[in-house]
């Protein structure tokens, strides 16, 4: 029955496929027949006797099927959506999006040799982390820097590199999982160091830290607390105070500060949120952040701190598997710039303008754009502008929420809300650009925090072209 499927040559001699030869060229056309052609094989023998109607019937009918094939399988991966998620950070969407001048920064570095590792004044080689440590030495106050792959990648090279086969003394209540797999013990035992782990989920005193300290301790180490609130009968040791025992002792006091922010929030209404300068002023020996949460960067680990700590760090051979990329130290360079300039970062960081845009702004896009939407959908939905909490995102400031406003669809009869509800999430998923909306209390919510003037038109325009169906 397969003599009935044309042969792989005879497809690639079709007339008809002249102009996607050209478009994707020999190898590539060539393998999408092959696998289509599998395909059909498959079908047929499932089928066993008649010819299924998956199998095109003429010429025409093979170009098309083959285009179709082709394009599906050359079509993007990474695909631009809109985050109305009402969380900013989203870590399954990107995190934070990079203002344009650090893209164009990156851009530039993508295609040009650049002084990476190379020093201008001696012709000699340089050291990539030297690029912006006088900068972050300047914002951070501390002594020296250097950067890795992100912030999960920082405290496993803190840890490994001055804590092996030594004792790590970490609260009970700091004992944090961020998404994504990262344990604060599993990181601990994959950098061979030994946790201790003291005081209770709710309170740990400065005791609980001394009595803890033995020849073995190799650091204290405290860890942000980024996605959950430890609240009610809660006691936990500050920084300094951890900083002062660990200093007594000879030790030195790590902090992973996860979200990481160089700027007091709060002079922009936002919740205030530890600084990392606060960190180091307060005797942290070392402090880790993130690149692309509260920074608002590309995906990086930070670690700032004492000179000699940072030297042993850098000696670690991880530190060369874990290192920054050129892409992402071609970022950080005018981000960092942007932080020495800090009156400019709310019109010039793009995550920050997100953060603070007024409730005002999201409430006139949505009443602006509820009339369009309620029209593509039909009168199956009820749609209706309401206010909302949107979440900074990415474990930073997880209980405060920032207040927001945006579009809230229904089913006008209340009926299977649930189920119509899922499949209208998943035609908004299914449109060219993907909306991701927020299912939750018999509701689609459309978060517009995230939904910038410069995106509304193509927002709208496609919306309107989708004449959603019911089911
Ligand atoms: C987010 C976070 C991490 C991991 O940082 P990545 O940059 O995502 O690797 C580690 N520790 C804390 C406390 C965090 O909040």
């Amino acid at each position: 029955m397969n003599t009935v499927l044309p042969s792989v040559d005879a497809l690639l001699r079709l007339p008809g496929l002249q102009p996607l030869l050209d478009e994707y060229g020999h190898t590539c056309t060539a393998n999408v027949i092959r696998t289509q052609l599998a395909q059909l094989r498959e079908t047929w023998r499932e089928r066993q006797e008649n010819v299924p109607a998956s199998v095109p019937a003429t010429d025409a009918e093979w170009v098309n099927h083959i285009g179709t094939a082709l394009r599906q399988k050359m079509a993007p991966r990474l695909k631009p959506v809109f985050n109305l998620t009402g969380t900013v950070l989203h870590t399954n969407l990107g995190r934070a999006l990079l203002p344009d001048e650090v893209v164009q920064a990156v851009i530039r570095a993508l295609i040009t040799p650049a002084n990476l590792e190379f020093n201008l004044d001696s012709g000699g080689r340089g050291d990539r982390d030297d690029l912006v440590m006088d900068w972050l030495r300047e914002i951070t106050g501390a002594e020296d820097a250097t950067l890795v792959n992100n912030n999960a990648a920082a405290v496993l090279l803190m840890l490994n590199s001055l804590a092996q086969r030594k004792e790590v003394v970490v609260s009970r209540g700091e004992l944090v999982e961020i998404g994504g797999a990262f344990r604060i013990p599993d990181i601990m035992s994959r950098a061979g160091a030994k946790l201790v782990e003291i005081g209770t989920t709710n309170r740990t005193h400065p005791a609980d830290y001394a009595n803890a300290i033995t020849p073995r301790t190799a650091m204290l180490m405290k860890v942000h607390t980024s996605n959950y609130a430890v609240q009610g009968f809660t006691r936990s040791v500050a920084e300094a105070d951890v900083a002062r025992m660990a200093h007594e002792a000879g030790l030195p006091f790590a902090v992973d500060l996860g979200s990481g922010t160089l700027v007091d929030l709060s002079q922009w209404g936002l919740p205030r949120e530890a600084t990392v300068q606060e960190m180091v002023a307060a005797g942290a020996d070392l402090v880790s952040f993130s690149g692309d949460k509260l920074l608002g960067g590309p995906q990086a680990g930070f670690i700032v701190g004492r000179r000699d700590l940072i030297a042993r760090i850098k000696k670690n051979p991880l530190k060369r598997a874990l290192r920054v990329g050129k892409l992402t130290l071609a970022a950080i360079e005018p981000l960092l710039r942007m932080y020495l300039m800090p009156e400019h970062l709310p019109q010039r960081l793009t995550t920050l303008r997100l953060f603070i845009r007024p409730q005002t702004d999201m409430r006139q896009q949505a009443e602006r754009l509820l009339p369009a939407l309620q029209a593509a959908l039909g009168d199956d939905w009820t749609l209706s502008v309401e206010p909302m909490f949107s979440q900074i995102g990415s474990g930073a400031l997880p209980v405060d929420a920032l207040p927001s406003c945006g579009v809230v669809i229904r089913t006008a009869d209340g009926k299977r809300s649930g189920r119509r509800l899922k499949a209208l999430a998943a035609q908004l998923r299914a449109l060219p650009r993907a909306v991701i909306g927020r299912v939750a209390d018999d509701a689609l919510w459309l978060d517009f925090r995230c939904l910038e003037a410069g995106d509304e038109a193509e927002f709208v325009a496609q919306w309107l072209r989708q004449h959603a169906p019911e089911e």
